[in-house]
């Protein structure tokens, strides 16, 4: 049968049933409807039909959700042993592996992302953030300190910096819900988690793991709803201390100029217009097949996407071609059909913002050398849209500079280094770059030159739960993984007696 004509037959019995429930806020350990019973409806992408309408979290429900969080924060969770903590969150690692392929399903169906690529890189991304922080909890002490004055014993306490605000978008769903959860608990923070108005269902199934899990009620509250709503009153609320947030840079602007109202510590990954560099020197067939997919992952939905691929001008036109060859192979369809190497975008909302910024474009002169339609069929009622090339645009048109976040590549060529980091730097943002080259000198130095908080060599769209993740510049500041991924959830307390 085609997928297209029922989604929902495609589903494992699993995600059948945990949708037949009702989808409501997890506060204080218990599914709760909203204090004034909203609710609010999230659709698959890829047919635009209703999936579940899902309790809506309003300022009451954050109040609660809140409470509930700084209750467990001086309760149960900061009573736990850290052997304990640490068990815990393994086993909901245990849990997110055993439902693994019930969850890709969930957040295929919510987000349009093909469940195979969920499976394979979400869901290892959101356990291995889980495995990792889940050995901190035993190996995080404070220090003695040796002072000047006499007859003091001073000594540092390594404690939780309180309740965290974990806001995430809808791209990477869970995984980035992941990102923040696991370094906030294994810090021994308690966490008030709001996913995306449009991808609230995986937060709630993670909710649910993790009650089963044996996560202390109130330890992780879930508020589905929305950003204006829900969102604002987390960043409002003294009773949060840190805001750990994942998303534009406008939303993020205006989180941190809000937080400096009560000064809550807050971390930001937001936009990527990221320069994939490659060099004639490179292994260029390698290199071109894997920039087609460092742009058209996820259809570009994607903060790291290679989105600006600068090529040395000698090997530019091979290079474009063997890009174009890979483009085509990619198939459209969804989610959950295994053939599918592309979704759709997230909404109608996001289909006319990238189509917008491919008409503005060629009304200027750009080139489209291939995609930037809407496919007709059964992919008519979805947001599908072509995945784009587009050539000869200058350095000061928006697609150069500015983020898309959908299927769009802009080609360039370019002909030494100096002009090559001067023109890929020339960007508001700095989260990711890629580089290909064989001269490793040439490779490391470019590395170094490049504003950017992580650059990939010979390589792309590499991540683990143990290397720091985050951005330069405008890409924001704050690390989600590694060990600089738990200190922000970490404050020093430094304790003197007198010894007399
Ligand atoms: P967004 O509009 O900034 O939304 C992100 C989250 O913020 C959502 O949960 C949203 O809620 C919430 N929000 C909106 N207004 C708020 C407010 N006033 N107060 C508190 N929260 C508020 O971002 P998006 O469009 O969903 O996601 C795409 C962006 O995320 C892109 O710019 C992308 O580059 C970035 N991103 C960055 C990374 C990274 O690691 N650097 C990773 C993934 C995505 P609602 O959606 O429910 O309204
Ligand atoms: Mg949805």
């Amino acid at each position: 049968m085609n997928v297209f004509s029922d989604p929902m037959q495609r589903l494992n019995p699993g995600v059948q049933s945990f949708l037949k429930q009702p989808m409501r806020l997890l506060i204080d350990g218990q599914f709760v409807d909203a204090c004034d019973g909203r609710e609010f409806e999230t659709y698959d992408p890829a047919t635009n039909s209703l999936i579940a309408r899902v309790a809506e979290a309003g300022v009451a429900d954050i109040e609660a959700a809140v409470a509930a969080a700084n209750r467990a924060l001086v309760g149960p969770w900061a009573k736990m042993p850290p052997a304990a903590r640490e068990a815990v969150i393994h086993r909901l690692a245990d849990l997110l592996e055993k439902y693994a392929d019930d969850i890709a399903q969930l957040e295929s169906l919510d987000s349009g992302k093909p469940a195979a690529q969920i499976r394979a890189v979400d869901l290892e991304l959101a356990i291995g953030a889980l495995r990792y922080n889940a050995g901190w909890p035993s190996k995080l002490h404070g220090q003695t300190i040796p002072v000047n004055a006499p007859d003091m014993h001073v000594y540092t306490r390594r404690e939780p910096i309180g309740v965290v605000a974990a806001i995430v978008p809808w791209n990477f769903p869970l995984c980035q819900a992941c990102f923040k959860l696991a370094p906030a608990l294994a810090a021994g923070c308690t966490v008030v988690l709001k996913p995306a108005e449009q991808t609230p269902l995986s937060a709630l199934l993670l909710g649910k793991l993790a009650m089963e899990a044996g996560l202390p009620p109130g330890v992780l509250n879930v508020v589905p709803g929305f950003g204006k709503v829900a969102g604002q009153a987390l960043v409002e609320h003294p009773g949060v201390s840190k805001i750990a947030f994942t998303g534009s840079e406008a939303v993020g602007k205006h989180i941190v100029r809000t937080a400096a109202s009560d000064l809550k510590h807050v971390s930001m990954e937001l936009g990527g217009k990221n320069p994939n560099v490659i060099f004639a020197d490179a292994d260029l067939d390698v290199a071109a097949a894997t920039a087609a997919m460092a742009i058209f992952f996820y259809s570009g939905q994607v903060c790291a996407a290679g989105s600006r691929l600068m090529v040395e001008r000698k090997v530019y036109e091979q290079v474009l071609d063997i890009v174009v060859a890979e483009t085509r192979k990619l198939k459209l369809g969804h989610g959950l059909a295994a053939d599918t190497a592309l979704g759709p975008l997230i909404s109608a909302d996001q289909f006319a913002r990238v189509s917008g910024f491919v008409e503005r474009a060629k009304a200027e002169g750009v080139e489209c050398v291939i995609g930037g339609q809407k496919p007709g069929g059964d992919l008519a009622n979805g947001h599908f849209l072509e995945p784009t090339i587009l050539v000869n645009a200058s350095d000061s048109r928006e697609v150069v500079v500015e983020e898309i976040f959908g299927p769009v590549l802009v080609m360039q060529p370019f002909d030494t280094i100096e002009e090559l980091t001067a023109r890929a730097n020339n960007t508001g943002y700095g989260l990711s770059a890629g580089v290909w080259t064989k001269d490793v000198s040439k490779a490391h130095k470019v590395a170094a030159a490049l504003q950017a908080g992580t650059v990939w060599i010979n390589t792309y769209g590499q991540f683990d739960s143990a290397a720091p993740w985050g951005g330069y510049k405008q890409s924001g500041f704050g690390r989600d993984n590694g060990e600089e991924g738990i200190e922000k959830f970490l404050q020093t307390k430094t304790v003197w007696t007198h010894c007399s």
